[in-house]
């Protein structure tokens, strides 16, 4: 139960980073700096698209 990873693409730049999906922290695209996503306390809040869904085991 390490949680669900996300591969999202940036809106921005179209730069696509992985994003823990329950990140405590705001996660920024990592090339232009715009926020992918917020924390809310539970899962992420992706606020880009996701391209694809990464279980790890
Ligand atoms: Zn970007």
């Amino acid at each position: 139960m390490a949680g669900t990873f996300y591969r999202v693409q940036c809106a921005d730049c179209e730069n696509e980073q992985v994003v823990f999906g329950k990140a405590s922290t705001t996660v920024s695209c990592a090339v232009c700096g715009t926020t992918l996503a917020r924390p809310t306390g539970g899962n992420a809040s992706i606020e880009h698209e996701i391209v694809e869904t990464v279980e790890s085991r």
